[in-house]
């Protein structure tokens, strides 16, 4: 069957684009990122489409949060009802169903048999900033530790935790104290690992034998802050029983497990959350990019144990706003009885086709993910594995202008984090466009 898309009309950016991006540049705060200049006019499943007609297939989903795609039916069903009846009334303080179904919902899909509580937000970094407020409130203890790589959000607490690139960072100090950065379980990049023939996890068990020996009392530990696959640090998969050895550590001192699933959750990886493949349960689990299928919303889930601070101690004027709750219920729905038996397969797709790519091309150093979630990271040299940024750099801009939407992630890998409502004909199409982009680029 033959789709309408890809479809390239005019070179992008386009006269209609470029005026749009011309205006942004010039009124938005120049601390945007960008990373190319594409300008939406409308979305539906995993299809672009930009101001001056030109058809894209995504394989970003706005940065892993368009999970059903572009204007679900069901969805935009929710949302456009929901808007109907009222905007807002402050969930911090009143009452109304869909904040308590979201709650429930949520507190029943997260792994582990303890019960749980529910702190809705408006984003990703919101719960985090929580999270932290909420381990330092309940342990009474001060310190955190997070991992080189990691990605929390961009607000003081969050950014305290993030270490994946440092001008997010440069200029900001002072952080929050009693932050420790430990390495993250990158097999690719191990520094312990290095010259050994198998993965001995010292990456946790240098946790116990050089921070908390040498540098950290692990009493004074409230929460250790973990990534089941580190997101912008460059989809990174660490090692098979990883989580399980990051549970084990955190029980033997009390220190609180927190999952930032802002990327990972909501399916992506081919289960509601990735930590579920190890049989992990964490004490904290956040939530926010795909929960709302784009409408913000976030969510703090912790165990009823943990999360019995005093009314006051925290709240939220916007968060668990009432048409995100119908946002975030619809796309639960969607994703648990619709999408989630399909994702492992297509990833399996994906990820197999990305290892052809890796079989032909030498800069393609390792292939990694789960479900649709997948990393792809360049090298100049396999034996030396120096990190080769320009390549996924100018790969990502070349697929664009053949109607792929692809992004980066660390320092020299591909995200694959396509919508969740993509077919086979899809994978094949972004692994045909990236091979030959590829192909181009290597001639
Ligand atoms: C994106 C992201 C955040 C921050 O979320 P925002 O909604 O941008 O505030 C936090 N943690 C992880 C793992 C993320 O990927």
């Amino acid at each position: 069957m033959k789709r309408d898309y890809p479809r390239i009309v005019v070179p992008p950016p386009g006269p209609k684009a470029r005026a749009v991006v011309e205006r942004q540049n010039r009124w938005a705060s120049t601390s945007y990122p960008k990373e190319y200049p594409l300008v939406v006019a409308r979305g539906a499943g995993a299809v672009v489409e930009d101001v001056d007609g030109n058809r894209y297939l995504d394989f970003m989903a706005g940065i892993a949060v368009a999970s059903t795609g572009y204007g679900h039916p069901q969805v935009v069903r929710a949302v456009q009802e929901a808007a109907g009846r009222f905007f807002h009334i402050c969930g911090s303080d009143f009452y109304y169903e869909s904040f308590a179904a979201l709650c429930e919902r949520l507190a029943a899909l997260a792994p582990g048999p303890s019960k749980k509580r529910v702190f809705l937000t408006n984003s990703g970094t919101e719960a985090v900033e929580g999270a932290i407020k909420l381990a330092r409130h309940s342990t009474g203890r001060p310190a955190l530790i997070a991992f080189t790589g990691a990605f929390h959000g961009r607000t003081m607490g969050g950014l305290s935790l993030t270490a994946s690139k440092a001008v997010q960072r440069a200029g900001f100090a002072p952080f929050l104290p009693e932050v420790y950065h430990v390495p993250y379980g990158y097999r690719y990049r191990c520094d312990f690992c290095r010259g050994e023939p198998a993965c001995t996890m010292r990456c946790v068990s240098s946790i116990e034998d050089d921070l908390f020996a040498k540098r950290l009392d692990p009493r004074d530990v409230a929460a250790i802050f973990v990534e089941p696959i580190q997101g912008e640090g460059g989809y990174v998969v660490p090692p098979p029983g990883y989580l399980k050895a990051l549970r084990e550590l955190c029980d033997r001192y009390g220190i609180l497990l927190v999952c930032d699933e802002v990327q990972s959750g909501i399916g992506r990886t081919g289960r509601m959350f990735a930590c579920e493949y190890e049989g992990i349960e964490p004490d904290i689990l956040l939530a926010a990019k795909g929960l709302g299928s784009g409408m913000p919303i976030g969510a703090i889930i912790a165990k009823e144990s943990i999360m019995k601070w005093q009314p006051g101690a925290h709240g939220s004027t916007f968060g668990g706003n009432p048409v995100c709750c119908a946002a975030a219920l619809a796309t639960l729905d969607v994703v648990e009885r619709e999408l989630l038996p399909k994702v492992a397969p297509l990833g399996e797709r994906l990820l197999a086709g990305a290892q052809r790519l890796q079989q032909k091309y030498p800069p393609i150093g390792e292939v990694r993910g789960r479900g649709l979630m997948i990393g792809v990271e360049f090298v100049k040299d396999r034996k030396t594995r120096e990190p080769a940024p320009e390549i996924p750099h100018e790969l990502v801009e070349r697929a664009f202008k053949r109607g792929l939407l692809l992004l980066g992630a660390g320092k020299s890998s591909l995200r694959l984090a396509p919508p969740l409502v993509i077919d086979e004909y899809d994978v094949d199409t972004a692994l045909g466009i990236i091979d030959a982009c590829l192909r181009e680029m290597t001639d």
